[in-house]
């Protein structure tokens, strides 16, 4: 099983972490190793390792059919249902590795960096359309980010054709779609929720 996030896939956020960088022309994703799936609600630990760790909040596709190169008019039938993820992100080591050209493993793979929903909710159940989605995450009951699937920059069906091109996709692979605007660190004692279509998927604390 595989973990891929893609970056930057809202407009608004790539803004709000990289101001003045030009948006991709394709989707830009990075995989996470099976190690840093954190589930059941269970509490998230900072690391030692980064004084800045950001919540980034998104909609988490698993894969349900074999995908190689897979044409964008198909992919839809590559996924039936949804969940909700946090990409956590050490930002402080990010900075340094784009600063540097150096990969992305340390500040978006390490243990538990991708927090996901035990649920997963049938799309037809949510109106069937993967892009007119309303998700919403919350950080001490205050609502932080706001994210409507209608705005991706690639949509699930391209990110699927694109992904396909260079890496078989499997029966249980995730699909990290990309944040919203709002993201931000967090700090021991936070409790995060995240929900979507009347559905809370997400509800665990910081520590
Ligand atoms: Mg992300």
């Amino acid at each position: 099983m595989k973990i891929i996030c893609i970056g930057r896939n809202y407009a608004d956020h790539a803004a709000e972490v990289n101001d003045g960088a030009e948006l991709p022309k394709e989707p830009l994703f990075f995989l996470k190793p099976d190690t840093a799936l954190l589930r059941n609600n269970d509490p998230f630990y900072i690391p030692s390792f980064s004084n800045e760790v950001h919540y980034e909040c998104e909609l988490v596709v698993r894969i349900t059919r074999l995908a190689k190169c897979m044409d964008v008019k198909f992919a839809s039938r590559c996924y039936e249902e949804v969940g909700l993820g946090i990409d956590f992100t050490a930002r402080d080591l990010q900075r340094e590795a784009i600063a540097k050209g150096l990969p992305w493993e340390l500040c978006k793979g390490f243990d538990h960096s991708a927090a996901l929903s035990n649920q997963f909710v049938p799309l037809a159940e949510l109106g069937g359309d993967v892009q007119n989605l309303e998700f919403e995450m919350e950080l001490n009951g205050e609502v932080r980010q706001h994210g409507f699937t209608k705005d991706m920059l690639f949509t699930v069906d391209q990110i699927i054709a694109h992904v396909s091109k260079y890496m078989t996709l499997r029966i249980g692979d995730l699909i990290y779609t990309g944040t919203p605007v709002g993201v931000g660190t967090v700090k021991a004692g936070d409790n995060i929720k995240a929900r979507i279509g009347g559905h809370t998927l997400l509800d665990f604390d910081i520590m």
